[in-house]
């Protein structure tokens, strides 16, 4: 089956072509408290979305269902809880990450079990994410051109 050249460039992509950029991603910062990310959270309409320090480095996510956990007591939600919880105490740490110039094909892999990824420069600072729906658009504009190429390959033999 020939490839379509222009279409192959999505295998030597690297994540950097497709990423939302910091700026127009909804974040929160480490000290920020609970009431605020959960404000955030609600008007962006996400319910995951990064955790950043003042110079942009990226510490972890926060996300609706852990802000709703940590308040969560025996018997009651403990609402008062939101104003003194920090994001730093609650939000996830341990998450996948890629660099700007990772081959998209990375992205592939950690894109099955999350949503988005986030991407950061050498330096540790934060330069956007990579969805999984800015990925399936690219694959699946690769994909089909193939696709009806070999079903008219079939149809005229
Ligand atoms: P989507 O591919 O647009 O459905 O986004 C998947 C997930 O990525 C969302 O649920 C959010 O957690 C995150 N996300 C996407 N776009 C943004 C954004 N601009 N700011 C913050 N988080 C985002």
């Amino acid at each position: 089956m020939m490839m379509d050249i222009e279409n192959a460039k999505l295998l030597y992509s690297r994540t950097g072509d497709f990423l939302i950029p910091s700026e127009r991603v909804a974040h929160v910062q480490v000290g920020n408290n609970l009431e605020h990310a959960l404000l955030v959270l609600t008007k962006s309409g996400y319910t995951a979305i990064p955790v950043l320090d003042i110079k942009f480095k990226l510490h972890g996510l926060i996300s609706s269902p852990l802000i709703l956990d940590s308040i969560l007591g025996i018997e009651r939600i403990e609402f008062e809880k939101l104003d003194t919880l920090k994001v730093e105490d609650v939000m996830k740490k341990d998450i996948p990450t890629l660099h700007f110039n990772d081959p998209i094909i990375h992205s592939l892999k950690l894109l099955i079990n999350h949503p988005f990824v986030c991407c950061v420069h050498d330096d540790g600072s934060f330069a956007g994410i990579l969805t999984r729906r800015v990925i399936l658009k690219q694959l699946n504009a690769f994909l089909q051109p193939l696709y009806h190429n070999e079903m008219n390959n079939q149809s005229s033999q």
